[in-house]
């Protein structure tokens, strides 16, 4: 039998969603699939392994430990490392494969050291901050400092440079804004040798701007079927979160329901417990607002949300009993609840949404080759 909670990953969408955004860029474009934070929590090494079959060239992790993560799992295509080298990590790095990103000469330092032990050369990218205020070389003065600390390490060899845009996603002044950091990019980048590669793209900016595309394209959540911006693609999200009903029960007027007594039925009403809470990642400032899917139906989970459980008010529909599935986000019948809803319900985004379930979740891949429907509508099909 299935656990209780569990997160379908749908990797046969995740593998179509990158074949998409591969036929979306221009000829001669490569991409990159961003599987940092465990493939914004659908499983880092299943996840790579499905976008390096939907075409990726290569693979992005926010830090070294989640690459050699890969590495250990088999994976011996390009990763790069978005964060900035420290000291702690950078052998690993090196001893691993790891592209690494520097931003100052002292990084190019530490990845020369690195390099040397392992006896082979290293391959890192330069970050260029052109206006998201975290990580990068933000001046010509800047940049040539690296530069002419490259030109001192035999070790180390430039690969590629990049940026990141903060506000592609934008309206208008932001797109204004993502014009302006793509415009110092180039100017900041254009005298490096040939055969550095130069990538700046996220997924808003892969959506809107395909003229932004350069070398490479970084595609993060629009992998996951969540673009952050409209799009033309029929990308799909390829994470269904279900829970159980574990209990049900009739309560009377004037009952109250969870912690603080913020529910107060005002007729009987039929209540369904759910085996999920916010220690599966179901965030408890939702209370009030959630809503689940039960037997295709939407209902709205009332009272607060708890550690463990939560209560949805399922009065007028027919025979519902324990071991019932309850979706929390993914499709039943005609209904579906997004990453988004979820998303706003609780004041987030759907990225943090997507990478807050719970380790206690359970996931498990589903991978239904070659077939080309809507993997989700699928998998409610087969309940
Ligand atoms: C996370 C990240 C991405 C991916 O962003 P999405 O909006 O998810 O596509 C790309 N580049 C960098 C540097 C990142 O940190």
């Amino acid at each position: 039998m299935r656990p209780r909670n569990i997160r379908v990953i749908h990797l046969d969408q995740l593998r179509r969603n990158m074949e998409l955004i591969r036929s979306s860029v221009p000829e001669g474009t490569r991409v990159m699939a961003v599987v940092k934070a465990d493939g914004y929590g659908h499983g880092a090494a299943e996840t790579a392994r499905a976008a390096l079959a939907g075409g990726a060239d290569m693979l992005a992790v926010a830090a070294v430990k989640e690459g050699t993560q890969l590495r250990k799992a088999g994976i011996s295509a390009p990763i790069l490392v978005l964060g900035a080298v420290t000291a702690a990590d950078v052998s690993e790095g090196a001893d691993f494969g790891l592209i690494q990103t520097v931003c100052s000469p002292e990084m190019v330092f530490l990845c020369e050291q690195a390099a040397k032990v392992t006896g082979k050369q290293a391959e890192v990218h330069l970050k260029v901050d052109t206006g998201m205020g975290r990580i990068g070389v933000r001046s010509e003065e800047e940049r040539d400092r690296v530069l002419k600390a490259l030109s001192e390490c035999p070790h180390v060899r430039l690969a590629g440079a990049f940026t990141h845009f903060s506000d592609a996603d934008g309206d208008e002044d932001g797109m204004a804004y993502t014009q302006a950091q793509y415009d110092a990019f180039i100017r900041l980048t254009d005298g490096l040798p040939e055969g550095v590669i130069r990538h700046c793209a996220n997924s808003a900016a892969i959506h809107r701007r395909k003229d932004f595309a350069l070398d490479m394209v970084r595609a993060g959540i629009s992998l996951y079927g969540y673009p952050p911006v409209e799009c033309e693609l029929p990308l799909r999200p390829c994470m269904r979160w279900t829970a159980k009903v574990s209990y049900v029960k009739e309560i009377d007027a004037g009952d109250y329901v969870s912690y603080g007594r913020t529910f107060r039925a005002g007729e009987k009403r039929t209540v369904a417990t759910v085996t999920c809470g916010y220690a599966d990642g179901y965030h408890r400032c939702a209370s009030g607002k959630a809503q689940v899917l039960i037997h295709g139906k939407r209902v709205p989970v009332i009272g607060r949300i708890c550690m463990d459980q939560m209560m949805a008010d399922v009065t007028g529909l027919e025979n519902v009993q324990p071991e019932d599935e309850v979706v929390l986000m993914g499709r039943s019948g005609s209904e579906r609840i997004t990453a988004e809803d979820l998303a706003r319900w609780s004041g987030t985004i759907s990225y943090e949404i997507l990478l807050s379930v719970g380790s206690r979740v359970d996931r498990v891949f589903s991978d239904m080759k070659g077939t080309d429907s809507d993997a989700d509508e699928v998998e409610a099909e087969r309940e």
